[in-house]
């Protein structure tokens, strides 16, 4: 029988605030052990939580870009269960009333079609601390850092729409792109501050059953999610061809060895209303405040750059997928640049040039200013690509300007014929076969002989006077 998988995802994101979700700490879980800590964090009796405004912000703006319906009241439950990393016994977090429902992302599936993929809901929560495992002699130890206690969190809960590895790791692509637009959150599954968990399930092709599922846990990055999901498959097809009952339980990824494998259960108890934290209550002035915080977004960003400056949609793609890159991308539009040149120019040689260099596109030395001087000797064909290329790498290195850097590696082009006749004369007469070969009928000869005058012009000639000219002696001659 063929299966078919069916895979929803849970992911816990960790919200960029300055403080805690429920005290002012400063909301640092990266720092140094146990120093960002007060009573009301530390989970001490008697404390009373104070649910942060920036929290509920920022999470409600969260859910706007991922086109949910916001509830005006929420409110917080205490989700019973006791581990180290959980002292006092329960976490705060939204079951019954949650603040946003009824979201979507849409995506391009493998075959190229696109998909809309639904949220459940959207609620808050707090994150629990960490449990760092450590050796001390022979003695294996486990101590607690609360800087992560109280963080403030969302959970978003997808419906079980995805059926393959490469959709959930396009949803999570998505959803990172769209988060860091209205820049609520860090999105990193490799330090943490995004989390996700896959619940994955198989069923008879064609048929709409949703059968047991399992839940796999503990990926660190959105590449280890695929592989995790392609593991569970294939081994949920074995249980069934086997006979074996799928049971629900959790797994964890092993991303040395790449399998995964059964976890011990925590012990979960109930959702009970929280007595301590009122309800939450939006006004719907605040939410039309949020809302008009929302900037446009990269699927608008995009239609609008097809639309307006008649990129490919491929183009329009890259240049819209992150937000830094758009704000490049139209400073230098500003400059009477061909859009679509400059579009070919950042995703083809900028963005590599400074990935290769490990920087991020706010902090290169080469700014839009400088990269428009480039890109406009370019248009004005006083340099030609080649040239452009050497001079962009150089723009990294110095604070010169693009001009300087031309006049200074003579990088300008040869736009004069006669200089471009008197270098032609010379390889024609270097290359008589070429000549011959080009007078059969073997048009390819052209080219070598292009390539042998750029060669000999140290690669300045202007390339399509260059060719105008050969064309007319190959023709005449
Ligand atoms: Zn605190």
């Amino acid at each position: 029988m063929e299966y078919e998988p069916v895979i929803g995802l849970e992911i816990h994101m960790q919200l960029n605030c300055a403080t805690k979700m429920f005290c002012d700490c400063a909301n640092l879980p990266g720092e140094k052990p146990n120093s960002s800590v007060c009573p009301i964090c530390l989970w001490m009796p008697g404390a009373i939580p104070q649910f942060s405004r920036e929290a509920l912000e920022k999470a409600t703006l969260t859910c706007l870009a991922l086109n949910c319906e916001i509830n005006l009241r929420s409110a917080f439950d205490q989700k019973v269960y006791y581990y180290p990393d959980l002292p006092k016994g329960f976490q705060l977090s939204q079951f019954h009333r949650q603040l946003a429902k009824n979201g979507w992302l849409d995506i391009i599936d493998e075959e190229g079609k696109p998909r809309r993929l639904r949220i459940h809901e959207i609620h808050m929560e707090e994150d629990v601390a960490k449990l760092v495992h450590e050796t001390e002699g022979q003695k294996r130890i486990s101590l607690v850092d609360f800087n992560r206690a109280g963080a403030p969190l969302v959970e978003i809960v997808t419906e079980p729409d995805m059926r393959s590895p490469y959709d959930a790791m396009e949803f999570l692509r998505a959803l990172r792109t769209q988060i860091w637009y209205v820049n609520t959150a860090d999105c990193s599954m490799e330090t943490g501050t995004m989390r996700a968990d896959a619940n994955i399930s198989l069923r008879p092709k064609g048929t709409d059953e949703l059968n047991t599922k399992v839940e796999v846990k503990n990926m660190n990055s959105i590449r280890a999610v695929g592989s995790a999901i392609i593991y569970e498959i294939e081994r949920q097809t074995e249980e069934l061809r086997a006979g074996r009952p799928i049971i629900l339980h959790t797994r964890l990824w092993d991303p040395a060895k790449n399998i995964t494998t059964p976890m011990r259960g925590k012990f979960s108890g109930p959702c009970v209303p929280d007595p301590s934290v009122p309800d939450v209550i939006l006004t719907e002035e605040l939410l039309s405040e949020i809302r008009s915080r929302l900037p446009e977004m990269p699927a608008q960003k995009k239609a609008r750059f097809m639309q307006e400056f008649e990129l490919t949609e491929e183009e329009a793609s890259l240049m819209s997928a992150d937000r830094e890159v758009a704000d490049y991308f139209e400073a230098v539009i500003q400059e009477h640049i061909t859009p679509r040149t400059i579009a070919q120019w950042i995703s083809a040689r900028l963005l590599p040039a400074i990935k290769d260099r490990g920087q991020t596109i706010s902090e290169t030395a080469v700014t839009p200013k400088r990269f428009s001087a480039l890109l406009a000797m370019v248009e004005r064909e006083e340099i030609n690509s080649s040239a452009a290329r050497e001079a962009l790498d150089l723009l990294f290195e110095s604070d010169k300007t693009p001009e300087a850097i031309v006049e200074e590696h003579h990088f300008r082009q040869i736009g004069d014929a006669d200089q471009l006749e008197a270098v032609l004369d010379r390889i024609i007469a270097e290359n008589p076969d070429a000549v011959e070969n080009f007078k059969k009928g073997k048009t390819q000869a052209a080219g070598f002989l292009i390539g042998q005058a750029m060669r000999a012009s140290k690669g300045k000639a202007n390339p399509k006077l260059l060719r105008e000219l050969l064309d007319t002696r190959l023709k005449s001659s």
